[in-house]
């Protein structure tokens, strides 16, 4: 099944699906979320979380403080997560 985080409020707008079969973790995704919102590399500091064991993921999720930006989602290039966008 697949997992995903939403906006939360009267309106959905928008969402990121997961797709932990595709990851491959490389951590870009932290990697670049931690950037933003944090001024440096530092993917224990990202909105987003890749749990691995054995060498496989997981889990991905977000945490409470994802703005939905899409940047994560922008930079794999495995399609492990996608941005959905809904009319509002
Ligand atoms: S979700 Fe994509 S960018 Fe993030 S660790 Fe997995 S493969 Fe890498
Ligand atoms: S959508 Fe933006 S804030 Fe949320 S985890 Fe991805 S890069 Fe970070």
């Amino acid at each position: 099944m697949e997992n995903t985080s939403t906006e939360t409020g009267d309106v959905k707008k928008k969402e990121i699906a997961y797709h932990p079969e595709k990851c491959v973790g490389c951590l870009l995704c932290a990697s670049v979320c931690s950037l933003l919102y944090d001024k440096r590399v530092n993917p224990l500091k990202a909105r987003i979380k890749i749990v691995r064991k054995n060498y496989i993921t997981s889990k991905i999720y977000t945490t409470p403080e994802c703005t939905f930006c899409g940047q994560c989602a922008e930079i794999c290039s495995y399609e492990a997560l996608e941005l959905i966008k809904h009319a509002s």
